[in-house]
């Protein structure tokens, strides 16, 4: 299957016109439990050495085997019910994090604001249940530029984060404002472009272009992740000698990539680079018992990674109770 079919069949096609990327949200059905949706402010705020992290939840996706690459459905059945987890719908969450160190707001990713739907979009309102004012953002960094991660940004009249500069991967700017790849891209896809090039344009000269590993300044290092996008990248926060990985789209399938990091989908711009990617991502972070928090991650998506006796296991972050 094609990737666009992938994208097609998982109700990722973009409307021609605007913004208009959705995913299918959970259909209510009568009389059937396990519909309805946290209807409460979702954050939670954690150490890293003296920074303050806070993970913040926009919502969910309702995606299935559909948009997966390398698994039949038969061990697709198996690991979720393994993770016991439902079937269908089968969901993931979708995260961004906001560090606060040395006076300064930075927020990782913006969630997808308006275009997906119903499920998605609460990261405004968790910010302003935290009584954090959008206008107190300093700074903005995008893992990448897809529109579950800075759609945050590209909705509405105003400018939601007006004092923030934007950093992103100048790869994945080049990319995402490259007319001949845009020009090759079937009409259906090019919602995502839209998305990528309405962000960078509401951030205008205060884009911060980043190349390879670096120094974001205050203990953050953007490190590289391609595969996913091309210039995909995870953002590295050191502080008193703790580490947090803040990991991006290193996989999207909590019940399945773990233990099948092999496991690629199909919204990975370069899927075998994307596989080789998450593949080093889980070798490093297990090896160096480094923590995690990872963007389609269940709530709040932190923890840590282990070696399991098939591929790998995640163990979330016990409640902070002391920070
Ligand atoms: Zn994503």
């Amino acid at each position: 299957m094609q990737r666009r079919d992938f994208l097609a069949s998982a109700g990722w096609a973009a409307a021609g016109a605007g913004l208009g990327v959705r995913a299918a949200p959970v259909a209510a059905q009568d009389g059937q439990a396990g519909t309805g949706r946290l209807a409460v402010a979702v954050a939670r705020t954690f150490a890293v050495g003296q920074a303050r992290v806070t993970a913040l939840a926009d919502g969910y996706l309702a995606v299935g085997s559909e948009v997966l690459a390398g698994i039949t459905e038969e061990d697709f059945a198996r690991l979720t019910a393994e993770a016991h987890r439902p079937t269908s719908p089968h969901v993931i969450g979708v995260n961004a994090y906001l560090i606060e160190t040395a006076g300064q707001r930075i927020l990782v990713d913006t969630g997808t604001g308006p275009l997906f739907g119903p499920t998605l979009g609460d990261l405004p309102a968790n910010l302003t249940a935290l009584g954090i004012a959008p206008d107190t953002i300093d700074t903005v960094v995008a893992t990448h530029l897809h529109p579950d991660h800075i759609g945050g940004v590209v909705a509405g009249d105003a400018m939601p984060f007006p004092n923030a500069g934007l950093i992103v991967s100048e790869t994945d700017r080049a990319f995402w404002t490259d007319a001949a790849i845009e020009a090759q891209t079937p009409a259906d896809l090019q919602g995502f472009f839209d998305a990528a090039q309405g962000a960078l344009a509401r951030f205008g000269e205060r884009v911060i272009p980043v190349e390879g590993q670096a120094d974001l300044g205050h203990g953050m290092t953007a490190l590289p992740l391609p595969g996913h996008t091309v210039g995909h990248m995870g953002v590295l926060l050191e502080d008193s000698g703790a580490q947090l990985l803040i990991w991006g789209d290193v996989m999207h399938f909590p019940a399945i990539q773990f233990r099948r990091p092999d496991v690629t989908v199909g919204f990975d711009t370069d899927p075998d680079q994307a596989r080789r990617t998450r593949m080093k991502a889980f070798d490093m972070v297990a090896q160096d018992q480094m923590m995690v928090a990872g963007m389609h991650l269940d709530f709040p998506g932190v923890g840590h990674v282990e070696r399991a006796a098939e591929g790998y296991r995640f163990v979330p972050q016990g409640y902070p109770y002391v920070v």
